[in-house]
């Protein structure tokens, strides 16, 4: 067998490398394989050893997610092409970037019909992870918008899996599937129109939590996006204080601006010795945050950027967090029990645990179809936490039993300390997962530090 540039394959050697989640906890080693084609990917899951192999994309899932230690890591970057149909629906390669995706559509008036708060993410793991955005509430996670996807299986055949008709069942577990079912190689998926590359935002500052959520719930049914950054360090009556952005696509640009989105981020922080985030530094930052806001201001146009990818402006900004790095603790309950988000927020701020980002959303329906999909209907808070903070392993055990008491569960894209009876009591479509995967891989080729340590 050749590559189209002629050179002769042999089954590619990759190379060893030490890979991390964006976390930066739990580093693992695997021979990780740069694929150039499918021909590439079928060469690495066929030759694989007796540790597996497992695809991974931008590694922008926080915890071990897109590791395999002492396996095959197949990295898809290359496998990077892109087409938008007539029709608006795009069809990529797996490891295209969402970077490159937004601007592309923007240009014919489209926007993806689900983006997770980072614009460095692949199509693969958009899919594996069945990513949301802020419009879960209306539009639903990623995997709402997929047509096909084509997977390389375990012995190595290419196939086509349709989300309607016979395969739906078997795209259905891939999508969500985190990589465990397959290596995605390309996929198609709808998009939705997008006349500008700017939103209409309206924002408003809440002095409390209750005041936040009422608010966020009564929103629901009139804007497409919806977010609310949360004072995670805030005690007292102010708990749960934050600041709510909801928007629309706008139709127009501001006059005199360019329509436009950068592609690459604007800076790049460097590796950190000590981490500047302490729980002072972290408070104060907070309340600056919260007092910048505007008490109530409609209206406003924000670009897609800055909208959707604040964080992206600043390359590398988890080495905020220093060697030991941070974990996101994100987790899903269904509306009637919001008061866990009042639970998490005040035990968590008990212990001193200083959150510098979090983050809370409506979900709408979920995706039950799908065993392994996140959202269900309700709330879902994500906190970035420090790993060194004190205390903080025994309070998210303790909070993880509130969640499941409460009918809710964890993201596993975001997980870095779950344990397995945590995830089989969130995931009641676990065994229906199982039993894909003893379909479609019953010798278990694809496996990952994630699915070791959780016994998917
Ligand atoms: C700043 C930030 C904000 C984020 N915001 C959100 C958010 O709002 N909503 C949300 O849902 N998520 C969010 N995430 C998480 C992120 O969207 C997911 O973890 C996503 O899966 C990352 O994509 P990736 O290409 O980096 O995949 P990786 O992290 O490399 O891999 C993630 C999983 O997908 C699998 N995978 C990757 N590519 C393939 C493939 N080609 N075939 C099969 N499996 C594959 C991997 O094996 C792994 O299990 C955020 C992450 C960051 C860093």
């Amino acid at each position: 067998m050749s590559s189209p540039s002629g050179e002769p394959r042999s089954g590619a050697p990759g190379t060893d490398s030490l890979l991390t989640g964006w976390g930066l906890t739990m580093p693992t080693r695997a021979r990780v394989v740069q694929a150039r084609d499918v021909a590439e990917v079928v060469d690495a899951v066929t030759t694989r050893g007796p540790r597996g192999v497992l695809a991974r994309g931008a590694g922008r899932s926080y915890g071990d997610a897109a590791q395999n230690a002492g396996g095959t890591v197949i990295d898809v970057a290359a496998l990077d092409d892109v087409e938008v149909l007539p029709d608006g629906d795009v069809v990529a390669g797996a490891g295209a970037l969402f970077s490159r995706l937004v601007p592309e559509l923007l240009s014919r008036g489209r926007f993806l019909p689900v983006t997770p708060g980072t614009r460095f993410v692949t199509v693969g793991g958009a899919v594996a992870a069945d990513v949301h955005g802020k419009n879960h509430h209306r539009d639903g996670s990623f995997g709402a918008h997929v047509r096909w996807v084509d997977i390389v299986t375990a012995d190595g055949a290419v196939r086509r899996l349709s989300t309607e008709g016979e395969d739906a069942r078997l795209a259905a577990a891939t999508i969500g599937g985190m990589g465990l079912t397959g290596v995605i190689v390309a996929a198609r998926f709808a998009t939705i129109a997008a006349p500008s590359s700017y939103l209409r935002v309206d924002t408003t500052r809440h002095g409390d939590l209750d005041s936040l959520m009422a608010r966020m719930v009564e929103i629901d049914a009139t804007r497409r996006y919806s977010v609310a950054w949360v004072d995670g360090t805030a005690r007292g009556p102010a708990l749960g204080r934050g600041v709510l952005t909801v928007g629309e696509h706008a139709e127009h640009a501001p006059t005199g601006r360019r329509d436009a989105v950068p592609v690459r981020p604007r800076a790049s922080l460097p590796r950190l010795p000590v981490s500047p985030l302490t729980k002072v530094s972290v408070s104060a930052f907070n309340e600056l945050w919260f007092r910048r806001a505007p008490r109530s201001r409609d209206g406003e146009l924000q670009s897609v950027a800055a909208f959707f990818y604040p964080l992206d402006a600043v390359g590398g900004w988890n080495r905020l967090y220093g060697r030991r790095g941070f974990l996101q603790y994100q987790f899903v309950v269904p509306d009637e029990a919001g008061g866990v988000v009042r639970t998490v927020l005040e035990r968590l701020s008990a212990v001193g645990a200083a959150s510098f980002l979090s983050v809370l959303k409506r979900f709408g329906p979920g995706r039950p179809e799908s065993p392994l999909s996140f959202p269900m209907p309700g709330w879902t808070l994500a906190l970035d936490l420090p790993v060194a903070t004190p205390g903080l392993a025994a309070v998210l055990d303790e909070l993880d039993g509130e969640v499941l008491a409460a009918g809710g569960r964890h993201y596993l894209a975001k997980d870095s300390r779950a344990v397995p009876a945590t995830i089989r009591t969130g995931y009641d479509g676990l065994d229906r997962f199982r039993a894909v995967r003893d379909e479609l891989d019953p010798d278990r080729a694809f496996i990952s530090d994630l699915s070791r340590r959780l016994d998917l």
